[in-house]
């Protein structure tokens, strides 16, 4: 995957909460392509490995049981500039201290449960792409 793509993930609560429309809405409206997009319910050992480099935090198991707890939504994202203006688009990691008109502000529960996941580095967006999906499930 390029530098111009991320990969985002539309966390149980936000599925939950019926906000996968209203997300999605405000991707789009912020310029980003969606050149892969699916449903799925994470095993544990899926999420153990997605979270891996959080093991030793005290967080980690609370986080891989609420990320298994539900349906989420997998995408990979294209736009100029894709991991730094996606982590603007969605706002800090709790909602508290999120910027007003983020997607975590507008949706977000708390720090654990905040709707919406964003990559890190572009060298991550790679790996947690070909993490959830394969060369032929991402259009080209
Ligand atoms: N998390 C948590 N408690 C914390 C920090 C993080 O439950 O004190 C969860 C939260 O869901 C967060 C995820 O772990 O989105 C990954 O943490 P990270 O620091 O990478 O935040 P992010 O990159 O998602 O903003
Ligand atoms: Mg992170």
């Amino acid at each position: 995957m390029s530098g111009n793509r991320t990969f985002t993930m539309i966390k149980p609560d936000g599925v939950e909460a019926n906000n996968i429309g209203n997300i999605l809405q405000m991707i789009s409206d912020a310029g980003f392509t969606i050149k892969a997009m699916k449903l799925k319910t994470l095993t544990t050992e899926q999420a153990k490995k997605f979270y891996e480099v959080h093991a030793e935090r005290p967080f980690y198991m609370e986080l891989v049981e609420y990320m298994t707890s539900g349906p989420i939504v997998a995408a990979i994202l294209e736009k100029d500039n894709a991991v730094a203006d996606f982590r603007t688009l969605i706002g800090a990691t709790d909602p508290s201290e999120a910027e007003a008109g983020t997607i975590r502000a507008k949706y977000a529960e708390s720090k654990a449960k905040n709707a919406v996941h964003g990559s890190d580095s572009d060298e991550n967006a790679a790996i947690e792409g070909a993490f959830h999906f394969s060369d032929e499930e991402i259009v080209g």
